[in-house]
């Protein structure tokens, strides 16, 4: 199953993203953890996304494209992915569309976890202390909130206008939320 995960920062994309990859055993493919290694191993991009996150801002579509293409070219997503990150804007989406294209191998599937703004500053705040993820002040996160809507929404209608979009309530628990999407792709409601 090809799936591209959506929904703004903090609604729990990543989270539902990696319930989903245990259940069908395909690759997680997070642009965000990708940039978070990078920064990790220090590379030039790495850094350079690192401080581009601090500020809610996204990472160039260019640079964007170089780590999507090489993450698409290993052999383990012949078998599906669930990509959580990417397409931010639509830019990406028509990149994303392009790659998949020449792999011949197209997204089935993309799931919007709506969730209204103030859930989501709550959960955030959560989630910073938790992990420590220096990209997570309430500064930042109302600028990704800003941008999200700005260049991220729009990518909502692009899956749509080809048949691909559901949208998925994003309150809840954890577990509501997966059985919903468990439904969504005809998966059964059996407890994750
Ligand atoms: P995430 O873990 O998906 O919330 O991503 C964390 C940060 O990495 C984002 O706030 C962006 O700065 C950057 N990032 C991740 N994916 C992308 C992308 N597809 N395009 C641009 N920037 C991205």
């Amino acid at each position: 199953m090809r799936i591209v995960l959506l929904g703004p920062p903090g609604s729990g994309k990543g989270t539902q993203a990696a319930l989903l990859v245990k259940l069908l055993g395909v690759p997680h493919i997070s642009t965000g953890a990708l940039l978070r290694d990078a920064a990790y191993r220090g590379t030039e991009l790495g850094l350079k996304a690192k401080a581009l996150s601090d500020k809610g801002e996204l990472v160039p579509d260019s640079d964007m494209a170089g780590i999507l293409e090489e993450r698409l070219s290993q052999q383990d997503v012949v078998n599906g992915f669930i990509l959580d990150g990417y397409p931010r804007n639509l830019t990406q989406a028509e990149t994303l569309t392009a790659v998949l294209d020449r792999l011949k191998l197209p997204v089935e599937e993309a799931i919007l976890i709506d969730i209204d703004a103030e859930q989501i500053i709550q959960r955030i705040a959560k989630r910073a202390q938790k992990e420590g993820r220096t990209d997570d002040t309430e500064e930042t996160v109302r600028n990704r909130l800003r941008v999200y809507t700005e260049q991220t929404e729009p990518v909502a209608d692009y899956y749509k206008e080809r048949g691909l979009l559901t949208r998925v309530l994003g309150d809840g628990t954890v577990d509501e939320i997966f059985q919903r999407i468990r439904s969504i792709l005809s998966l059964g409601t059996v407890s994750a």
